[in-house]
């Protein structure tokens, strides 16, 4: 069984995040999403409330699992027995910053190996960061949530 993690912070997950999930199932048999946290950096969502918006948002599809992490990504791949990591390109800086983290990972971890899928246009421009200001704001932000996110309730949680 061919199986990727997917790696990031996805604070919060993002119809972007949701593009790149489809179009690795085509590739792999099995993706663990893995939420990457900073125990000194807290995020607008705890990882806990960023697991239960990812599992909400993958309700529909088979084969894929949501987990929490904090260290190296390839620590990760080796404690899950996973040889494959995945990551999302929007624009030429994701590709400078992205290529130079998978070469670091490769001199780490030889039998480790990075998978880059591109945006598509659509949704090339949609970014955690830009939906947390929509909704540090109060605007709308559903049209860049994948559907089934109940995201009004989880921003009730985090304002209690
Ligand atoms: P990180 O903090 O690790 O970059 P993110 O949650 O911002 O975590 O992104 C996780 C992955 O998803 C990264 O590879 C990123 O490039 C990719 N990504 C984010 N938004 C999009 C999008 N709109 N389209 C395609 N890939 C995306």
């Amino acid at each position: 069984m061919r199986t990727a993690i997917f790696p990031g912070s996805f604070d919060p997950f993002t119809v972007g995040h949701y593009d790149v999930l489809e179009s690795a199932l085509q590739l792999f048999d099995k993706v663990i999403i893995a939420v990457g946290y900073n125990s000194q950096k807290q995020g607008f969502f705890p990882p806990q409330t960023r697991i239960k918006i990812i599992r909400q948002a993958v309700a529909g599809l088979d084969n894929v699992e949501v987990c929490a992490y904090s260290g190296l990504t390839i620590d990760l791949c080796r404690d899950l027995g996973v040889k494959h990591i995945i990551r999302g390109l929007r624009t030429t800086t994701d590709f400078e910053l992205e290529s130079v983290i998978a070469q670091a990972n490769k001199k780490m971890a030889p039998d480790i190996s990075t998978t880059f899928i591109p945006a598509c246009q659509e949704y090339s421009f949609i970014s955690s960061t830009v939906v947390r200001d929509i909704l540090i704001h109060k605007g709308d932000a559903g049209q860049f949530l994948p559907k089934g996110v109940e995201i009004g309730k989880f921003l009730a949680e985090r304002e209690k």
